[in-house]
């Protein structure tokens, strides 16, 4: 049996980084940029005003005050978008809109709450410095600075200044698309009335979910029969879909583990049993003329998930063209105790209480125990050669709190 280090290994040595391509600035939202970003203006790529008020020169209005405003005649009027068709002349003020560009002649705003609003002619009855609520061109990006680099993940913060800087396409790694195809004839959609015998379709679910967690665009497939042609069908339709795709059931020693019969006369799908709880049988490989990789994953649904976790998660991230693969980990006391086969590695799920301590869930660690899995936040990793942990143990844990 094989470990679940040296599996993964082989996983991430199956897969690389998607090509790089030229995507419409909407669609790069968790893309990773392929190249830097400069921007061709500066930001802002004028002057303008950052309140709504008057547009004046300072020096005229230095003494007003309350008591002894200064009177100023309204010469124009600038909304954002727009400019000032007259320039300020002695005496006058331009009426002026946050955004808008700051007129010819005036270097300074005096906000609206600070007059009497006049809109023929206006009083003042502040001073303001010169250059008060005036946003000073390139005094946030110069022209020609880069604004982001290579390798930079694209979130929303990062989606302002892309869309300022202008960028209507960007290169970016796309998301990897991924097609989920579960197998089993004992599969039905949820939804559908429950014959005696018949389960429903979870894997999918979940792995789905699990690849737009882990940034990528999956979709379903299935489910699909436990019979060889019609799994062979399904597998060809999708080689010029997706960039990956993955299996769910078929891949233990069954009788009709017909995802195990169809792929190993492929050639390049290598099915093996690696040393973990739950999870055992699993199975990676290529398939088609483009080599499109391939993970078959068991059908258990926890096996599915642990497995999707340890394999699958960081093999989609490095196809996004991430640095970090891997989630958290971290040590924290073990609430309860907890037994494990022995020379495999158990992933325990488990919650996070208020302390910090974390305590295992569900009826049971079996690989078909549901309920715990969707309580928990975290897994409780028992290396291979622990049999038991007792409460109040310090355990390693992956903390599953943020996708
Ligand atoms: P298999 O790996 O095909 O032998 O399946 C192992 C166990 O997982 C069996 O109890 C299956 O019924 C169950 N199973 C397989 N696929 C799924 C699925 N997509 N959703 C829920 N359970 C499944
Ligand atoms: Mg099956």
């Amino acid at each position: 049996m094989l470990n679940v280090d040296d599996y993964r290994a082989r996983i991430l040595g199956s897969v690389e980084p998607l090509a790089p391509l030229n995507v419409p600035l909407s669609s790069a939202h968790e893309c990773v940029l392929a190249e830097d970003v400069s921007a061709p203006w500066p930001l802002p790529s004028f002057d303008n005003s950052s309140m709504d008020g008057y547009a004046v020169a300072s020096a005229e209005i230095a003494d007003a005050s309350a008591e002894s405003p200064v009177s100023l005649t309204v010469i124009d009027d600038v909304p954002a978008g727009y400019r000032a068709s007259e320039s300020l002349r002695p005496g006058t003020a331009i009426r002026i809109m946050t955004g808008a560009p700051m007129p010819e002649g005036a270097d300074a705003v005096v906000p609206v709450e600070r007059t009497d609003a006049g809109v023929d002619t206006v009083l003042i009855l502040d001073s303001v410095d010169p250059g008060a609520y005036v946003r000073k061109a390139a005094e946030d990006v110069v022209a020609g600075d880069v604004v982001m680099r290579a390798g930079t993940l694209i979130g929303a913060r990062q989606m302002a200044i892309l869309a300022a800087v202008g960028c209507g396409t960007v290169k970016v790694r796309p998301r990897p698309r991924v097609a989920v195809i579960s197998t089993g004839s004992e599969l039905v959609e949820p939804g559908t009335p429950l014959r005696h015998g018949l389960i429903t379709d979870s894997n999918s679910y979940l792995l789905v979910a699990a690849c737009h967690e882990a940034g990528a665009d999956a979709y379903r497939v299935g489910p699909i029969i436990d019979d060889e042609a019609a799994f062979m069908t399904a597998i060809e339709d999708q080689l010029h879909r997706c960039d990956l795709i993955l299996t769910s059931g078929g891949v233990s020693m069954g009788a009709y583990d017909t995802v195990k019969a169809v792929l190993s006369t492929l050639g390049s799908v290598d099915f093996m049993k690696i040393a973990m709880n739950p999870g055992m049988p699993q199975g990676h490989g290529h398939v088609g003329e483009e080599r499109t990789p391939i993970i078959t994953l068991p059908g258990n649904p926890v096996s599915s998930y642990i497995s999707f976790e340890n394999f699958v998660r960081p093999a989609i991230r490095l196809m996004r063209g991430l640095p970090d693969l891997d989630r958290p980990i971290l040590r924290a006391r073990c609430a309860a105790s907890l037994t494990s086969p022995p020379h495999k590695r158990q992933f325990a799920r488990a919650v996070f209480l208020p302390s910090g301590d974390v305590a295992p869930v569900g009826t049971g660690q079996g690989s078909h125990v549901l309920g715990g899995l969707a309580e928990s936040d975290a897994l409780i990793v028992v290396p291979e050669e622990v049999t038991s942990v007792a409460a109040g143990d310090e355990v390693t844990v992956v903390d599953l709190r943020h996708a």
